[in-house]
């Protein structure tokens, strides 16, 4: 399979080249040449498989010329290692618990997936004692996802950067207190800094020819089209309660740069039979408003209680406008969306957990909520539970008015030794360090 950048100035690269990329050169996001439509006899009886059989066939279709099959089963059975279950929250609505993975978050999935991938890659090319560096800017959630998802990976050395002081106690530790091939960089400064010295990085050319750097952004195919599992794994978990249930499903994805749900999109265009879906927002809602006018006007994020949605410009739009050829009519055809204020979200927790004793977290609760708005009354529900609600757990706590318990996975990464480098926002600095 070869891909081509949304803005059109590539085509032909090869899957290696666009995971070692990132990003195209013309600034556009990869997609495959053509989206595989699977065969009837997959879905009839995709009920029977097992998530990492589901996740295996679907990857062959997608990446089966690239990567030797035996390979590519190793990729997907490690990176599934985890349950996803999909849990009933009352008659017609499920949440599919997207947080089982090593750090209670969604992104853990892609993160997993593409250091995998990126290893098959460079193992080939780089002798031994030649890393990969992977260079991450967080301001919380991406730096802990990366950093597990790439932990004893080998061949490879991940240096996550952070504002120092402006990350919570529970996402610092679980990047500080990894080891192994592991460092955090503790920064002087803001994300905003990171982001630039990592950027900075990128650019100098004599850094670049002195070792091999990359990065492990959400826009990479190798994170984004793994997210398609999710989709074939929830038709598959609801078909086994409710054949007629399946036959009327709507999926919510709560979404922020909106990778997840355009990997939906593209599980959609492969024949998977949802019915449509919908993007729950918090009150950045410029795809709502795309949605309702045809216009889009990116701006500034606003801060939210359900922060990881805090965005004023989705990087995966262009995706989306991609996939449907530009075409306003096709796209409020197959999506719709709603937008939620921090009130509201508060008020969806609350009262989820009244009827139903199901807790949410708030990016969840925009889906919930969302399909609580906008299922007819023949429609089946499935949203996306992006977190668990202990990663927000002061917000949380606070709305509900109850402490909640912190799952061991999590109580794990607060006892360990936190390990930094501390580090001023000088590029100079942070080369010498990357150099020495
Ligand atoms: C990243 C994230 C989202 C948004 O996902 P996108 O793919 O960016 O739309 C939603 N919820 C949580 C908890 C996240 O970490």
């Amino acid at each position: 399979m070869l891909y081509y950048s949304t803005n059109k100035q590539e085509s032909g690269v090869s899957l290696r080249d666009v995971v070692i990329k990132g990003l195209a050169d013309d600034k556009g996001l990869y997609m495959p040449d053509f989206i595989p439509v699977l065969p009837g006899e997959f879905y009839r009886n995709i009920d029977k498989m097992s998530l990492q059989e589901i996740s295996f066939y679907v990857s062959d279709h997608l990446f089966g010329e690239d990567i030797p099959k035996k390979d590519l089963k190793q990729i997907v059975y490690d990176t599934l290692s985890f349950d996803i279950p999909l849990v009933k929250v009352n008659d017609s609505i499920y949440s599919l618990e997207l947080f089982h993975g090593p750090t209670l978050a969604f992104k853990d999935v892609g993160a997993r997936f593409m250091s995998r991938m990126l290893s098959h890659f460079i193992r080939k090319e780089t002798k031994a004692d030649d890393l990969v560096h992977v260079l991450v800017a967080t301001s919380g959630d991406t730096g802990s996802a990366v950093a597990n998802g790439f932990l004893g990976v080998k061949g490879i050395h991940v240096h996550v950067l952070y504002p120092k002081g402006l990350v919570s106690n529970i996402q610092e530790s679980q990047f500080t207190t990894l080891g192994q091939n592991i460092t955090a960089l503790e920064v002087n400064g803001t994300f905003d800094d990171c982001q630039a010295l990592v950027k900075t990085a990128f650019a100098d050319k004599e850094l670049n020819a002195r070792m091999k750097l990359t990065s492990a952004n959400s826009i990479n195919v190798a994170r984004f089209l793994p997210q398609a599992f999710y989709y074939f794994h929830a038709y598959a978990q609801l078909k086994k309660i409710s054949q007629e249930a399946v036959d009327n499903l709507v999926i919510c994805v709560p979404s922020g740069n909106f990778g997840n749900i355009t990997a939906g999109l593209v599980a959609k265009r492969m024949g998977l039979p949802v019915k449509r879906f919908i993007a729950a927002n918090n009150r950045n809602d410029v795809f709502l408003e795309y949605l309702q006018t045809g216009k889009y006007n990116p701006r500034k994020s606003i801060p939210t209680i359900a922060n990881a949605m805090d965005v004023g410009d989705p990087s995966n739009f262009a995706r989306v406008l991609d996939l449907y050829n530009y075409s306003h009519e096709a796209i409020t055809a197959d999506i719709s969306g709603f937008r939620y204020t921090d009130e509201e979200i508060a008020d969806a927790i609350r009262q989820c957990k009244t009827s139903s004793g199901y807790l949410l977290d708030p990016h969840g609760a925009c889906g919930y909520q969302a399909l609580k708005d906008g299922l007819q009354s023949h429609e089946t529900g499935i949203f996306l539970e992006t977190a668990h609600p202990a990663k927000f757990l002061e917000t949380v706590e606070k709305i509900i008015g109850e402490k909640i318990e912190i799952p061991l996975k999590l109580q794990a990464f607060m006892q360990g030794k936190k390990q930094s480098i501390t580090m001023s926002k000088n590029f100079e600095e942070f080369k010498k360090y990357l150099t020495s």
